[in-house]
């Protein structure tokens, strides 16, 4: 009945998240309110990694993307569950720098890593330099030998893979702007140009396909042309590549038409394509490195809101207008993206209503989603939008000035403030 194992109703007819009460927190913390649950998420990491271990052995990582969902208090969570991380930026670098998370274990991401990250990077002691390109690799050569060190890295391929999902999170076809392509031997050029720099050491090959794929084809598909790619290095310039990351991807529950696969069943689907390759192809099975983030946060997270007004317009449409929109959750605005919206004080109540859900920036396109079914609603009710863990707070802005929510985190029926909400005088910090 639940689009998600975190969520469930108590006795008074209120919906629980990780069965702490949803109104009784908005009570506490206010509206609007991201909230979280850290034992779902945990074993969500859990379920990855046992799942890696039972069907590949002890040769991996699963590795969180921090773009889905990047505080310090998530790299402590992933720091104490085994996790490595994925990170995309110096922000994000400094952020698990800051939380103590250790270093070895990150793999820096991006098309266009500055010199200033590079350098944070290298002297932080980052795990894995994932490149993308001949330019960023020779600047990364020429930074290492400056601060005389050697830099371990990935490189980004795109494997020329469709997968069914929107336009603007597919990346592995070849028109894309992140990374070498299989084809025209770019991918190749690079491996060879990479091993003829002194301080850089090739340790491995990534792909990242796309994000909310259901299928588990696209994957399978993408490693073994990453395999065969591995093959062709080893036996064309006889150098064994060690590692190999398929990226993330996996899709979740939005709505009810959403049917994700079991993680297990996805895990075993690529590991096999991956020990079946290599075997057929006499080489040595890879490290191999997976990076989920939607998948282990969204689920698990909800935004609460406090209806403000309600307006119908006859034979139109009714707006019901919320205290938050886009600054906390752009993913309607960005990719129209389709969510469910429960009312939790009164879980129980048919969704006879029909409504757009709109948020309170000086845009049109600011909504939570067109013609959800709700409950009747009116002003002052909770409106919880369910689905919101990954993509949502990282992604929120502070457009018409508006304070970003604070995150709670619920853990063993008790919550937990783990983002303080943006006050005023957070938003004039910087202005001089
Ligand atoms: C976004 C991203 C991921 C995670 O994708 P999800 O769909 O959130 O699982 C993993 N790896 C890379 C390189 C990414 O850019």
């Amino acid at each position: 009945m639940f689009l998600s194992s975190c969520l469930s109703e108590n006795s008074e007819g209120h919906l629980t998240i990780g069965g702490v009460d949803v109104p009784a927190l908005a009570r506490e913390y206010g509206t609007p309110l991201y909230i979280m649950d850290e034992d779902a998420i945990r074993s969500t990491c859990r379920e990855y990694r046992k799942a890696m271990l039972r069907h590949y052995g002890k040769n991996f990582l699963v590795a969180f993307a921090s773009k889905a969902f990047c505080t310090k208090y998530m790299y402590k969570i992933l720091a104490e569950e085994n996790m490595g991380a994925d990170v995309v930026s110096g922000g994000e670098l400094y952020t698990a720098l800051k939380a103590g998370f250790p270093m070895n274990r990150v793999y820096f991401h991006g098309n266009n890593k500055t010199d200033d990250e590079i350098k944070l990077a290298l002297s932080s002691g980052v795990g894995r330099f994932v490149a993308d390109n001949t330019e960023e690799l020779s600047r990364l050569n020429e930074i290492a030998a400056a601060e005389g060190c050697v830099a371990d890295i990935s490189f980004r391929i795109k494997p020329g893979v469709e997968a069914h999902t929107h336009e603007f999170i597919k990346t592995g076809q070849i028109d894309s702007k992140f990374g070498v392509a299989l084809i025209n031997d770019e991918a190749f050029d690079f491996a060879k140009t990479a091993l003829g720099l002194k301080n850089i050491r090739l340790v491995g090959v990534h792909c990242h396909i796309g994000s909310q794929i259901f299928d588990i084809d696209p994957f399978v598909h993408a490693a073994d042309l990453m395999i065969d790619f591995i093959s062709r290095v080893k036996s064309e310039l006889g150098y064994e590549i060690a590692e190999l990351n398929l990226g993330g991807g996996f899709g979740i529950r939005y709505t009810e038409k959403d049917d994700p696969k079991q993680i297990d069943e996805i895990v075993k689907s690529f590991t096999s394509a991956v020990l079946k390759k290599v075997s057929e192809n006499n080489i040595k099975p890879p490290f191999l490195v997976i990076e989920p983030g939607r998948s282990i946060v969204a689920p698990y997270g909800i935004t609460v809101y406090t209806v403000g007004s309600v307006k119908h317009i006859k034979n139109i449409r009714t707006y019901v207008s919320i205290d938050g929109g886009m600054t906390d959750n752009p993913r309607y605005a960005l990719y129209q993206s389709e969510y469910t919206a429960v009312l939790p004080e009164r879980i129980n109540e048919p969704a006879t209503e029909t409504v757009t859900i709109a948020g309170r920036c000086c845009e049109s396109g600011d909504l939570i989603g067109k013609d959800m079914k709700i409950p009747p609603v009116k002003p002052n009710d909770l409106i919880a939008v369910l689905s919101t863990g990954a993509y949502n707070y990282s992604m929120a802005s502070n457009y018409n000035r508006i304070p970003r929510p604070p995150v709670v985190t619920v853990s063993g029926g008790k919550s937990r403030l783990i983002v303080r909400r943006e006050s005023y005088e957070d938003l004039i910090r910087n202005d001089i």
